[in-house]
């Protein structure tokens, strides 16, 4: 695994160490990590604080006042597919690359399709340690487990 992916894995582990969901991002430029999320969702009780999210906001508060270009050109790496939120922060913001650590656990909802529509390169690892970040998780909390099932039955009509 690359240091990126790992940073986005630990990332994950500190988010489920907080009891909170498994998902690690971190935002890289020019072979720097500029920013860095995990999911947030229950300890904060904010939905938007997603993993990619937390990256994105972290990025820009690192910035310093480049905010609009920040993020052009950038790689975010992702424990997991982003969801259609997230995806939409990524086109939005001008991110050319997104690595992804897995597939296995979340269908990417057309996510994948939306970004690549965009000319924005993804990359699926199929990572077993993000896999097993997730699956760790589920066996601890298998309420989670019926939460993504009924996501994963919405997608994008692309
Ligand atoms: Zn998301």
């Amino acid at each position: 695994m690359d240091e990126f992916m790992a940073a986005a894995v630990e990332e994950a582990r500190l988010s489920a160490a907080e009891k909170g969901y498994p998902i690690g991002s971190v935002v890289v430029r020019d072979g720097t990590i500029v920013g860095r999320g995990r999911n947030r969702f229950l300890q904060t009780g904010d939905p938007t604080t997603h993993a990619e999210m937390e990256a994105i906001r972290d990025a820009a508060r690192n910035a310093a006042g480049e905010v609009d270009t920040l993020l052009n050109g950038a790689t975010v790496y992702t424990t997991m597919m982003p969801c259609e939120m997230c995806a939409g922060a990524i086109i939005r913001f001008g991110i050319a690359r997104v690595v992804v650590g897995e597939t296995q656990t979340y269908t990417d909802a057309g996510t994948r399709t939306l970004m690549a529509r965009q000319d924005i390169e993804v990359a699926v690892l199929e990572d077993p340690a993000c896999i097993q970040l997730v699956e760790n998780y589920l066996q601890a909390y298998p309420e989670w487990a019926q939460l993504m099932r009924a996501r994963t039955r919405r997608r994008l009509n692309l």
